[in-house]
């Protein structure tokens, strides 16, 4: 059960692992931080406040945004839409290729998910380069949304990507933020 203390540390909570998943990558697990229930509540309570009043629903990028939309949600009383990697979602939806900071992927969103101007705060665990964030923001608005901002637990600074989103005009909010 979560307890009531206010602030949690999480960097003293996400672990780093050296060349995973590919050489070269130092790659910040934010799982420990999920099976911690006073830091979820915390992330939830953070997002919420942050973004209090400029949102309607969050969108997760799948997987761990999955996890950080969703308490989100239910901290707001917003409902979630999940932002997926291809060939996972029935019916019509739209497409996104995008650069990764260790490779490339492609993300695709339901037709019906989003209602024309329906304020979306999109939610992540970590922005690195800001190819899968720029990506969920098209696909938002190419369905006639609008980004409301982006929550992610952690920002890698020196990739820049949190910087790009801030360029474009969007609110970015993080948690935790690496050199
Ligand atoms: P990017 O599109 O470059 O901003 O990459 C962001 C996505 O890739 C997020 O969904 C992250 O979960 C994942 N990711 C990229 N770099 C890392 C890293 N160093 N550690 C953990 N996850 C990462």
């Amino acid at each position: 059960m979560a307890s009531k203390k206010a602030v949690v540390n999480l960097d003293r909570i996400i672990t780093k692992h050296p060349d995973f998943p590919k050489p070269g990558i130092l790659f910040r697990d934010i799982n420990p931080v999920f099976r911690d229930a006073d830091a979820l509540k915390f992330i939830a309570g953070e997002f919420s406040r942050r973004f209090k009043s400029r949102f309607d629903a969050v969108a997760g990028i799948e997987s761990r945004g999955f996890i950080v939309a969703t308490a989100i949600g239910m901290k707001a009383e917003a409902g979630v839409i999940m932002i997926r990697k291809a060939g996972k979602l029935p019916g019509a939806t739209v497409k996104k290729s995008y650069d990764i900071e260790y490779g490339s992927a492609t993300m695709e969103i339901q037709n019906g998910a989003i209602k024309r101007g329906q304020k979306i705060l999109v939610a992540d665990d970590l922005i690195a380069t800001g190819g899968t964030a720029v990506a969920a923001a098209q696909l938002i608005e190419e369905l006639g949304g609008k980004v409301a901002g982006f929550g992610f637990v952690i920002e890698l600074a020196g990739l820049k990507g949190a910087d790009r989103l801030r360029d474009m005009g969007y609110k970015v909010e993080s948690l935790v933020v690496y050199e």
